[in-house]
């Protein structure tokens, strides 16, 4: 089966991606992941994601089914980050019916525009390891030096913002038009890590058995 996660930065969708993952064996697609490595040698990317403004759509869709048609894989993913406009879940749906398969369920984390603020005002990285922090809700161990952690260019607050504008006026509208197509439930994200593990796992166990 393939889930679309949705939700605010910093709403949880990566950790609640990779517990689904290891729980289910999903494959975890993270198109913001994946943009930074191709960012590494292309410079025009690497600017859009520093301003927070959107890979235009059709460069976005190319990058996405060049590495699934390398990776031959088309089903059982979770795709965090993507789609993120209109066009861009259109050409998904059209796309994974030609392959055989569809877009199964979509989980929306919920979570206010303060708490996006405070989490990814927060959260840092550690540049030698690629780990990532929080300094209020996931804090680094005490042999981490909390200076030698960065901060990701678009987690500074104009990006923040301006990230938080394009889910609004881009996204929230694609989850409206995915409702028609498909199931898609809202969940709390503001809420305990665990108990909304639990509350995704409950959805997944119940598509897999009833459909
Ligand atoms: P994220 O880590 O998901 O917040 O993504 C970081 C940045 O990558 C975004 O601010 C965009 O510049 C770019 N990006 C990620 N996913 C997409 C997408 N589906 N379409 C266009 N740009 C994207």
């Amino acid at each position: 089966m393939n889930i679309i996660l949705f939700g605010p930065q910093g709403s949880g969708k990566g950790t609640q991606a990779r517990l689904l993952c290891e729980k289910f064996g999903f494959f975890y697609f993270e198109s913001g992941a994946y943009l930074r490595k191709i960012a590494q040698d292309n410079e025009e990317v690497k600017n859009m994601m520093k301003k927070g403004i959107l890979v235009p759509d059709k460069e976005m869709t190319s990058y996405l089914t060049a590495y699934l048609d390398k990776e031959n894989l088309y089903d059982d993913i979770v795709f965090d980050g993507f789609p993120r406009t209109l066009d861009q879940y259109n050409f998904l749906k059209v796309w994974l019916t030609q392959k055989g398969v569809k877009i199964d369920l979509g989980i929306v984390l919920e979570i206010s525009e303060d708490e996006t603020l405070r989490r990814l005002s927060s959260r840092r990285i550690d540049p030698n390891s690629g780990k990532i922090y929080n300094l209020i809700t996931d804090k680094p161990p005490a042999d981490i030096d909390i200076n030698n952690l960065i901060q990701r260019e678009d987690d500074k607050p104009e990006a923040i913002k301006k990230r938080l504008e394009l889910y609004k006026n881009q996204t929230e509208p694609l989850v409206g038009q995915m409702k028609k197509d498909t199931k898609v439930v809202n969940v709390n994200g503001e809420r305990p890590i665990k108990e909304i593990q639990e509350k995704l796992i409950d959805l997944i166990e119940d598509f897999k058995r009833n459909g």
